[in-house]
């Protein structure tokens, strides 16, 4: 792991990973983007992004997945400060520290958090006062999973997933997260749903997305035997089509016990829901035993969202 310090002066946001919870994805549309219909919770796998003035732009990753983002412009942190440097009229430069604790490529959007957490930090360091508003505006520019990690908690979304809306909600629950070598691609793994669907036929009856009163049910009630059941991912075909050992790794983790198994987003990291904080333990002790991912993580959700842990004195 690369220990990188914070600087003086730096504003340091953390932000958390997701998983949907369900995931319908609708006819393709003429532009050949879909509608969406999903439900994301925040997990308790965070980045922390510091930012402070610098005479460069620059990334300095830090933390379990340092090695695996990019440091250059491509980065979403970079994109997100440059942007509200743009729209603001700033004329400064960055810095910015990532620590990365969410995996890459797995479906958990991380760039995104770390898209969201930029935009925090340097709302903060510059002083823009902006409203929550305004930044979700800013972060839908970035990318249609960019506004959820600032908000947090449960909620629906629509549109591309950027649309949000809150999710009546109760209760804890208790992930176990099994993360892959090598990550899937988003928009090869959508390809791979059209071809499908063409394939078998099913391309022109595709039902508009809309997300199941089951899972709503089962969120309100706070049930996770009942979340379990109704966990959903239209996208699961497709990165078991990709990847079949992720549909050997998802019925493993059912047979362990777990009340329900998914791929998180397009992949490939699977999600497991368990019935309590022990159970989790022990399906990680399971899942480890049969060596059928690279590392397991264990997590909590809801968390909230995006928000800063420490700023200097003004
Ligand atoms: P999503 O769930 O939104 O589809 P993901 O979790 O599958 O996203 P990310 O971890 O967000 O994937 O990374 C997708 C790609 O974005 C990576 O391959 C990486 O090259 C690029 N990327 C750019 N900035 C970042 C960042 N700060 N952290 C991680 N990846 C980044």
């Amino acid at each position: 792991m690369t220990v990188a310090p914070t600087l003086p002066g730096a504003v340091t946001v953390r932000a958390p990973a997701k998983v949907n919870l369900e995931l319908r994805v609708g006819p393709r549309r003429p532009d050949g983007f879909h509608d969406l219909a999903t439900v994301f919770q925040a997990v308790s796998l965070h980045d922390e992004i510091s930012v402070t003035r610098w005479d460069d732009w620059q990334v300095v990753p830090a933390g379990t997945y340092a090695a695996l983002i990019p440091t250059d412009g491509d980065n979403l942190a970079v994109r997100a400060a440059k942007l509200i440097a743009e729209q603001w009229d700033v004329d400064e430069k960055l810095s910015i520290r990532i620590d990365k604790d969410i995996p890459v490529a797995g479906g958990m959007a991380g760039g995104s958090a770390d898209a969201a957490a930029a935009l925090l930090a340097c709302d903060q360091l510059w002083g823009l006062g902006l409203m929550r508003d305004e930044l979700a505006e800013l972060a839908a520019t970035l990318g249609s999973d960019v506004p959820f990690p600032l908000t947090g908690g449960n909620a629906m979304g629509s549109g591309r997933g950027d649309q949000l809306a809150p999710v009546l909600a109760r209760g804890t629950f208790h992930w176990v997260f099994a993360i892959s070598d090598v990550g899937l691609s988003t928009p090869a793994v959508y390809a791979e749903c059209d071809r499908l669907r063409d394939l078998t036929g099913s391309a022109t009856d595709v039902p508009e997305a809309q997300v199941s009163a089951e899972l709503m049910g089962a969120l309100r009630s706070g049930d996770p035997v009942a979340l379990g059941a109704a966990l959903h991912n239209d996208l699961e075909p497709a990165a078991f089509s990709l990847r079949p050992d992720l549909e050997e790794l998802r019925d493993a983790g059912v047979e362990f016990g777990a009340l329900g198994g998914i791929v998180s987003g397009s992949g490939p990291t699977v999600a497991f829901l368990t019935e309590s904080h022990e159970a989790s333990l022990d399906l990680s002790v399971s899942l480890a035993a049969a060596d059928l991912c690279r590392d397991l993580r264990r997590a909590k959700g809801p968390v909230h969202g995006a928000h800063v842990v420490s700023a200097p004195r003004t």
